[in-house]
């Protein structure tokens, strides 16, 4: 089973600009001084060996889409910008065929469902695509989306086979091959976390998710959530010190809040996600450092794999 990241994102999409990569060329240039490289071969190997993911490579733009790959239909979990990608992927794959895609939401905030007017799949003629949610107005919000002053093309105009399903968290579903287990968030207007299970394994999708004080409770609910979920991806927008200080009540978590939860839980892999989209890669890459840092000082002995999500990063469990 793999998961694959096509948009990590929160709240809207990043921008990339002139002086991004401008930096990125002045990090690399000057981490190259001294040193000769006497074909290609040399140059990419100094690229992916000693360059930084930073300046390498970069967190990407697209807001909140994931997909678990597990040989039977398209699962994705939201449908922010990353999802026209995805889309894209899935014409150049094989238009031909006709595809299934269920699709869950975590909840209806427009960081979760922008990219679909953009889903291509999605206006071919027999292909289904079934949109799960816990929300009552899941289908009004994509309507809302596409009505005549917001875009040009509406919902129904999309050809595909679309259906919506509005879930209760109070039971499991059988959907895509996987269990799928649902739990409500805090969040303004509330979210839905989704626990996916497969033969033997799980795959836990939190975001939009704050934790409050009550975290700290040794019976806290989201633990059982979480209990010893192979990977869990987390919303991790915020330093701690951030989420306590000046961002309390936005409805997002943190990176210590992250580690401990995991630790608690059992969690075998950390994958933190929803990345605040106003600072750079270097400032990311160092977040991870420190959330790293952290897990050691919080559980030294503890084999939790930390990653931070970024736009076309897979992994697989
Ligand atoms: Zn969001
Ligand atoms: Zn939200």
């Amino acid at each position: 089973m793999k998961v694959h990241f096509w948009g990590t994102r929160g709240s809207l999409p990043a921008s990339v600009v002139a002086e991004t990569i401008r930096a990125k060329i002045f990090k690399a240039i000057k981490a190259s001084q001294g040193r000769s490289f006497h074909n290609d071969d040399a140059i990419r190997q100094f690229i992916n060996r000693e360059l930084p993911f930073s300046v390498k490579g970069g967190y990407g733009t697209n807001t909140s889409c994931m997909e678990i790959i597990n040989g039977e239909d398209y699962v994705i979990c939201d449908a922010g910008t990353g999802l026209r990608d995805f889309g894209n992927y899935v014409m150049q794959q094989g238009a031909q065929r006709r595809q299934t895609f269920h699709i869950f939401l975590s909840h209806l905030h427009w960081d979760h469902i922008q990219g679909f007017p953009f889903f291509v799949p999605a206006y071919i003629p027999g292909n289904k695509v079934n949109i799960y949610g816990c929300h009552d107005h899941l289908e009004e919000s994509f309507v809302t989306q596409q009505n005549f002053n917001n875009f040009p093309v509406p919902l129904k105009a999309m050809n595909s086979d679309i259906r919506f399903t509005v879930l209760d968290p109070g039971k499991p579903y059988a959907i895509g091959g996987f269990t799928v287990k649902i739990f409500q968030q805090n969040h303004p207007g509330n979210s839905y976390g989704y626990r996916f299970e497969k033969a033997g394994k799980s795959i836990v999708y939190s975001t939009d998710s704050e934790h409050k004080k009550d975290i700290d409770n040794p019976s806290y609910s989201f633990i059982a959530f979480f209990r010893d979920a192979d990977l869990l991806i987390f919303d991790a927008q915020y330093a701690f010190s951030e989420s306590l200080l000046t961002k309390e009540d936005w409805g997002h978590s943190n990176n210590m809040s992250a580690v401990e939860l995991s630790v608690r839980a059992g969690v075998k892999r950390l994958c933190m996600y929803h990345n605040e989209p106003t600072v750079d890669d270097a400032t990311l890459e160092e977040f991870l450092e420190k959330t790293r840092r952290y897990l050691a000082l919080y559980a030294e002995s503890y084999p939790l794999k930390i990653d931070l999500a970024y736009d076309g990063m897979e992994i697989e469990i």
